[in-house]
């Protein structure tokens, strides 16, 4: 009964609860004919498994209340009357005791037909039909999988859901989130997507890349998981659930240990003041930032307030916000990216290219905030208003060429110039800084520094786009690899070429709160990291107890390392000299 199931962690956290399989891609089907002795019993497990699909149905209808209740009643009416449709049992039932079909395959095969009659309907509405038959034989297959013990129904009943699906858009998570889910296990996806960072900001535990979810968890099956480790435990054991309580006590020792570092300071042994910046995305993140004492917001994506609606937010929506997240964070610095739409961040109000054969190489970032000058003013605009209640840096993401960084600023000193005569209080001076996230702008960067304030490591694209990786694709996963020797070069290239420039340079992709990396970080000179605010007391905890200096003294023998076994070496010989 019990089984493991493995993916990779994105977002920290265990969470127990039933599996609620959404758009299930493939069905479980064993495709071996029945020997004729096994027909009947085949024959009583589909009856069976269509009965316990219709008593779900009626159960669901009576618990509807509320407004929807008419609406969705008729769904479910609808579904209820194609489970009693004698066309499609007796279709199935043929494929039995003719075909010799195991029940899974007869489903799975009736549903592929029908799929496709639909389909061919030129109707749309009669298209869209076919949905229902993807749900109504979803349910039966569902019922006739289902295997969890009395006992374990009883305690699904007491817990909430977790999401399984292929795959989930960051659009999706905060509906879901609301909506209570638990956790979500993808059978795609990868660490560093936007849906991993966007599950990590809500506290959602996240599995990604775990491939054979969809196949082996079943509706409604009870699940374990933990979002630290990658695992999924179908049917857990009583051992499993007291692995969750230790969790569950370790979690809250540690968040003891760590609170007492709560507004500490964040030194190195030998004196070394280092700024940890949060990467905020929710009035959540920016308490919290402030609670455990950060030094600022480090990294506001805006793209997120545009992912959850449809339409673009108006200047004035976007002044509230920014002015919020400003005066949540009372007076420290707060750095506002502008849009950085596209690739993965597809929106719903239809700015983003749907067409784009590669978009991660598209128009993306400051490219599509530049094709649309309006948008771009009407946001800079809202961050320079709100600049009057507290200090903002603006942030241009996607920074490929030096013209970006100029036409950028030209915008803002226009969109300065006009608040000022409308008479709105506004900063003095606003810092414009560039994500250096694409290989061009780290080995260009001394030709570019003079035309900036500030820059801002984006570590999640640069690895995508130096190794030619997708930060998306799973089965590239052991190839992004944060450690490659080409990384490590630009990294120190681009920290060097800023601090001889005296700029401030900072580091706000998903590296810098991975306390795996905080020494080599060190040592490549950096000493603003930013990072998800749940992640922030225990990068100082490693701070607080790593001597700068004797890092900076291994820099080179990093840079000289030729291969990531070689840089893990000079790594472990750090650690192990503390
Ligand atoms: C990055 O690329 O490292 C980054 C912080 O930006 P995003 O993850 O939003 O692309
Ligand atoms: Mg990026």
């Amino acid at each position: 009964m019990r089984s493991v199931l493995t993916g990779t962690g994105a977002a920290r956290g265990m969470a127990l609860g039933r599996a609620r399989l959404e758009h299930p891609s493939r069905y479980l089907v064993d495709d071996s004919p029945l020997a004729e002795h096994e027909i009947e019993d085949e024959l009583e497990r589909l009856r069976r498994a269509i009965a316990l699909a219709r008593d779900e149905l009626r159960t669901l209808r009576e618990k509807l209340h509320g407004s929807l209740e008419r609406e969705v009643a008729e769904f479910i009416d609808a579904h209820s009357l194609m489970l009693a449709d004698r066309e499609l049992t007796n279709g199935l039932f043929e494929l039995i005791r003719v075909g010799r079909y195991r029940a899974s395959a007869a489903l799975k095969t009736q549903r592929d037909r029908l799929v496709a009659v639909f389909e061919a309907m030129d109707d749309p509405y009669l298209r869209s039909r076919k949905e229902d038959v993807e749900h109504v034989l979803g349910r039966v297959q569902a019922s006739l999988a289902r295997e969890s013990s009395v006992e374990e129904r009883r305690l699904a009943a007491r817990v909430g859901e977790i999401l399984v699906s292929d795959t989930v858009a960051p659009s999706e998570l905060v509906p879901l989130a609301e909506r209570g889910v638990l956790g979500v296990v993808l059978s795609s996806g990868s660490q560093v997507s936007h849906s991993a960072i966007l599950a990590r900001s809500l506290h959602l535990p996240m599995i990604v890349a775990a491939h054979d979810a969809l196949s082996h968890i079943q509706d409604d099956d009870l699940i374990l998981i933990d979002g630290e480790h990658g695992e999924i435990v179908v049917h857990p054991t009583a051992q499993d659930l007291a692995r969750l309580r230790a969790w569950q006590r370790e979690t809250s020792q540690k968040s003891k240990r760590l609170a007492l570092l709560r507004n500490a300071e964040t030194r190195t042994k030998d004196g070394v003041a280092i700024s940890l910046h949060a990467n905020a995305e929710s009035p959540a993140d920016v308490a919290q930032a402030r609670v455990l004492g950060a030094s600022g917001v480090g990294l506001y994506r805006t793209e997120f307030l545009f992912l959850q609606r449809k339409e673009i937010p108006s200047e004035d929506e976007q002044f509230l916000a920014y002015r919020d997240l400003v005066l949540g964070m009372g007076g420290l610095p707060v750095t506002i990216r502008t849009l950085d739409l596209g690739a993965d961040k597809a929106d719903a109000s239809g700015l983003v290219m749907d067409d784009e054969e590669n978009p991660a190489l598209g128009v993306r970032g400051v490219r599509l905030s530049l094709r649309h000058p309006q948008l771009l003013v009407s946001q800079l605009r809202a961050i320079l208003r709100a600049s009057g209640y507290g200090p903002i840096r603006v942030l241009v993401p996607m920074v490929s060429t030096v013209e970006e960084v100029l036409s950028v600023r030209a915008l803002l000193q226009e969109c300065a110039r006009d608040l000022r005569t409308a008479g709105y209080e506004i900063a003095d001076h606003t810092e414009l800084g560039a994500m250096i996230e694409v290989p061009a702008a780290a080995i260009a960067l001394g030709g570019m520094i003079q035309s900036l304030d500030f820059v801002s490591i984006g570590t999640n694209d640069l690895v995508q786009y130096t190794l030619a990786v997708d930060r998306n694709n799973d089965h590239l996963a052991h190839l992004y690899d944060p450690l490659h020797p080409a990384v490590l070069k630009l990294l120190a290239q681009t920290i060097a070429t800023a601090r001889r420039a005296k700029r401030r340079v900072m580091l706000c992709g998903e590296m810098a709160g991975d306390r795996r990396y905080t020494a080599l970080l060190l040592a490549l000179g950096l000493t603003d990291f930013s990072m998800h605010p749940g992640l922030l007391l225990e990068v100082r905890e490693t701070i607080n107890a790593l001597d700068r200096e004797r890092l900076r003294a291994h820099a080179p023998a990093l840079l000289r390392a030729s291969t990531r076994a070689r840089i893990e070496g000079v790594l472990e010989r750090l650690s192990s000299d503390d």
